[in-house]
């Protein structure tokens, strides 16, 4: 660990959560943005760790000398409609279809970035859902987010269902270097075959020189939801050290919390989790954001069940 941590006396939680991830999200967000912008200076792969050991002490003094934040990565969730209906849904969205959804006006999300973004930058903004694409206001949201100069870099995240519009892609043109798309890859689900639209969205986005991602296809872990009463703080710290989901961080109708599962249960009522906060209404949103990176236990986390059990991807209910 670098000399500052001690001087600072930064605890491990915070340093992993906040600046190490910072560092890590720089790394990546620096390295797409010189290989498919040419913006910035390139980012050697082979010094990946000596760079990001570089960037966590400038992270450090960021904080504590020029009393600025950054959160690493955010996802914020822009509608919990979305065109399937996944078994093992993280963000248990298949849940939503009976209580009703929530689908953010472009006011809404301008209210909720705004409020952040006056007390921190975020490294890496995910548009998601859900399905994104299925939010009518979708275009004017991304044109409005990367206006925004707190934000480094923009991915829209999408189940290859939908086929961008005309209007999205001119907005994504209008704002060159700033969005590209990731899409999830559920091919080795060979019952998705006659909804995914893959191909027909990659060449869209080719033929209007966009930027995309599509990972390999990997299994998911099976969902077992949230208990009724909370696990021991041991098992907890167990639970989080294992899951990756731990440096997701998500906002769901204006709260802000861990990630997907956490903010979904605690709109469905599921569980009530203390950690969770309402940005809209919060008195001192950089403190409860600093707090909430310094927490070794998030409550959230007290009450999930989590599986070591894979599954097939998109398994529809
Ligand atoms: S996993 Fe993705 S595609 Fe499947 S229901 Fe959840 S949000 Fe929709
Ligand atoms: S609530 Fe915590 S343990 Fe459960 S998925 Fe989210 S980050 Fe992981």
């Amino acid at each position: 660990m670098p000399d500052l941590v001690k001087e600072y006396n930064i605890t491990s939680t915070f340093f992993d959560r906040y600046f190490e991830q910072n560092a890590v999200n720089r790394y990546m967000v620096d390295s797409l943005k010189f290989m498919w912008f040419k913006i910035g200076k390139f980012v050697n792969p082979t010094k990946k760790n000596e760079i990001i050991k570089i960037y966590i002490q400038e992270e450090i003094k960021d904080f504590y000398e020029n009393n600025i934040i950054k959160i690493p990565q955010l996802e914020f969730n822009i509608t919990t409609k979305c065109s399937l209906k996944c078994k093992d849904c993280c963000a248990l969205i298949p849940d939503f279809n009976q209580q009703g959804h929530i689908d953010l006006s472009f006011q809404d999300f301008k209210n909720q970035l705004d409020k952040i973004t006056e007390i921190a930058s975020i490294r890496h903004l995910i548009i998601l859902g859900g399905e994104p694409l299925l939010n009518k206001d979708l275009p004017e949201i991304i044109n409005y987010a990367a206006k925004n100069s707190s934000i480094d870099l923009i991915r829209i995240t999408t189940n290859g269902t939908i086929v961008p519009t005309r209007e999205l892609l001119d907005v994504i043109n209008q704002n060159p270097n700033r969005i590209y798309f990731y899409l999830s890859n559920y091919s080795n689900n060979s019952n998705l075959d006659k909804l995914l639209k893959y191909e027909e969205i990659k060449k869209v986005l080719h033929d209007n020189h966009i930027r995309f991602q599509m990972v390999d296809s990997w299994n998911w872990l099976e969902e077992k939801g949230m208990a009724e009463t909370p696990f021991s703080e041991e098992i907890t710290k167990i639970k989080m050290d294992k899951c990756y989901r731990t440096k997701c961080n998500q906002i769901l109708n204006g709260k802000f919390g861990i990630c997907s599962k956490a903010l979904g249960a605690n709109e469905l009522r599921i569980s009530n989790c203390k950690d969770i906060i309402d940005i809209t209404k919060s008195i001192n949103l950089r403190e409860d954001l600093i707090k909430f990176f310094k927490q070794e236990i998030i409550d959230s986390c007290r009450y999930c069940i989590i599986s070591d059990n894979t599954v097939q991807p998109a398994l529809q209910l």
